[in-house]
């Protein structure tokens, strides 16, 4: 039998890289989908490629950004009216800002990076907590990064979000856990997605491919992580079989946050 089978599953940030690589694993598992994004565009070529891979999966996209609070409040609602319930959240949305040491690091783009990926983040667990608490059971992923485990380096803004969404995961943790409710956090590493790869073009246009291999030399493991491979971690704790694991967060990053 498949893990999500009669499951609703929520995914922010679906159109794009982890988003999108965590919602076709769970539509191949049977679960029902709620899609956010801000773009449309590119949430209906998620739609498609689910459709590809698992063509019985009822899903829903909803354009939406996760820093608007009311907005938040609506996805939620209209996941519950199409659905009946939301079984696993994955908290996902999330930019990563310009680079820039602390001093030349822009007050807008600080206050632009933690609205989206810590105030984002809270208000989803806000509204999605409401509903899980009265079911008396789900899962809740939020992703945060190696740069909120430990400095990266030029990243103020990310940085400070990526604690607080750590902190956010320990905090909720300890207060639903009796209520059947688990809420976890992860940690990605350098996963080539649409995000990582807009990243190094910034860094260097032409030889962005170099860059990149340059850039995970330090790793352990000597390449960059796959989408894919975090929708396998997320889609198991989102899962039943991960409801112990609570109030922590998950490293998926080759080994990089111990060396
Ligand atoms: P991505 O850019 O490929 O996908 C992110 C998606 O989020 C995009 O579709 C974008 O449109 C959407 N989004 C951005 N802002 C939004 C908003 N305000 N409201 C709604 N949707 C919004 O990036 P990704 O690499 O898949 O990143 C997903 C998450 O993983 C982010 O939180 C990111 O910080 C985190 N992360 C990524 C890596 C990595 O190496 N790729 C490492 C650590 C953490």
């Amino acid at each position: 039998s498949n893990r999500f089978d009669g499951k609703v599953v929520l995914i922010t940030g679906a159109a794009s890289g982890l988003g999108q690589a965590t919602a076709l694993q769970v539509a191949k598992e049977g679960a029902k989908l709620s899609l956010v994004d801000l773009n449309s565009g590119a949430l209906e070529e998620t739609k498609s490629k689910i459709a590809e891979a698992a063509p019985n999966a009822e899903v829903i996209l909803i354009t939406a950004n996760v820093a608007d609070e009311k907005a938040v409040e609506s996805y939620v609602n209209e996941t519950v009216e199409k659905f009946g319930r939301i079984d696993g959240f994955f908290n996902n949305a999330g930019i990563e800002g310009k680079q820039n040491p602390t001093e030349d690091y822009g007050i807008e783009e600080f206050q632009k990076v933690v609205d989206i990926n810590l105030n984002g983040v809270f208000y989803g667990m806000k509204y999605v907590l409401k509903v899980m608490k009265e079911q008396g059971s789900g899962s809740i992923v939020n992703t945060a990064s190696v740069g909120g485990i430990r400095g990266v380096g030029n990243q103020s803004g990310y940085a400070a979000s990526k604690h607080g969404v750590v902190g956010l995961t320990r905090n909720s943790g300890i207060e639903y856990g009796q209520y059947g409710v688990s809420i976890k956090a992860i940690a990605p590493g350098a996963i080539m997605t649409p995000m990582v790869e807009g990243s190094l073009k910034q860094m260097d246009p032409d030889n962005w491919e170099e860059v990149g291999k340059q850039f995970v030399e330090p790793n352990p493991m000597k390449r960059f992580g796959k989408p894919e491979e975090v929708g396998y971690l997320a889609a198991f704790l989102l899962s039943d079989q991960a409801n112990f694991i609570n109030a922590t967060v998950i490293p998926i990053d080759g080994g990089q946050s111990y060396k």
